[in-house]
């Protein structure tokens, strides 16, 4: 009998699933910029989607020559473990001004950019002080994306990105712990962009939640809010008679326990498929749902008020 039982957990052992997924650095920004590129043949939005896909082609390289800090044994890291907290919690983080460099390669890789305000949202962001991009770092980490420098903040949040997904990657998925709340990062506290429901060996058929910053997945059941964490009332919506060669793979899972919604993509039916760039090639979802009186319930840090 107790054969039997090692044996069980032994299987049970091999056969979980990873409840989170850190990032691989080698790429996931590689891959993200491909899958903006081939969403924005024949797309409305076209142009703005090509130039995010060399903005993330930018986070790529500036990724590649980060050097791997020794996160682990950074004391926040282990007083948020003691507290049940994301290891490298954003809100409280001791930013290292390393961020910059990344900043200074995506703007220096786009400084000769076709399109004319990008290459002025460089200028600009090339002469501004150290102080000045730290304020504007404060304000992606708070979702604040209003006022007069928004057209800057997808640069800034781009440059994030790369240095949380350093410390993500460094830490690897065995120091991320699962977090008792479900809607929020387990690495760094943000909030997700969108699921994933994966194919994939180990993982097929299972949904994951994407971090916005980080680009940690962790695992959430299907049909379940991850805003409010509620079951009974969770629907999906998706694009009717859409042209959009990615409007079947990408719903929008609504709830009206919180009437909130956060988009879902299924890699069955868009392989390639990335939660970021399907997400901003489908805002016209965004615009069914919230007109149906759901608010998103997470960001896309590359998508700032009137982009489009
Ligand atoms: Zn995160
Ligand atoms: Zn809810």
């Amino acid at each position: 009998m107790s054969t039997v039982t090692e044996l069980d957990i032994a299987t049970q052992a091999v056969s979980d699933p990873p409840r989170v997924i850190a990032p691989e650095r080698a790429t996931i920004f590689a891959d993200r910029a491909r899958r903006f590129a081939a969403l924005a043949e024949g797309h409305a939005l076209g142009d703005w989607l090509q130039l995010l896909g060399r903005i993330t082609q930018a986070q790529h390289a500036a990724l590649q020559v980060s050097p791997v800090p020794p996160v682990a044994d950074f004391p926040a890291v282990e007083q948020a473990r003691q507290h049940g907290m994301p290891p490298v919690l954003c809100a409280n983080w001791p930013r290292d001004p390393i961020w910059r460099d990344a900043l200074r390669q995506i703007v220096t890789a786009l400084k000769a950019d076709p399109s004319a305000p990008v290459r002025e949202h460089c200028a600009v962001l090339t002469a501004m002080p150290p102080e000045a991009l730290e304020l504007l770092a404060d304000k992606v980490l708070r979702n604040e994306f209003h006022g007069p420098d928004s057209r800057l903040l997808p640069y800034v949040a781009a440059a994030l990105q790369v240095y949380w997904t350093v410390l993500a990657a460094a830490l690897g998925a065995g120091a991320i712990p699962m977090l008792d709340v479900p809607g929020v990062c387990p690495c760094c506290g943000s909030l997700p962009v969108a699921s994933v429901v994966r194919v994939a060996p180990e993982i097929n058929n299972l949904r994951y939640l994407h971090c916005s910053l980080c680009n940690t997945e962790w695992h959430l059941v299907r049909a379940k809010c991850a805003a409010c964490d509620a079951t009974g009332k969770v629907g999906l919506r998706q694009l009717e008679g859409s042209s959009l060669a990615n409007a079947a793979a990408m719903r929008a899972e609504i709830c009206d326990d919180c009437k909130s919604y956060l988009k879902i993509l299924y890699q069955d039916k868009a392989l390639g498929g990335d939660p970021v760039a399907d997400d901003l090639a489908t805002l016209a979802l965004d615009i069914l749902v919230d007109a149906a009186g759901y608010s998103r319930a997470g960001p896309n840090l590359l998508l700032m008020p009137g982009d489009v």
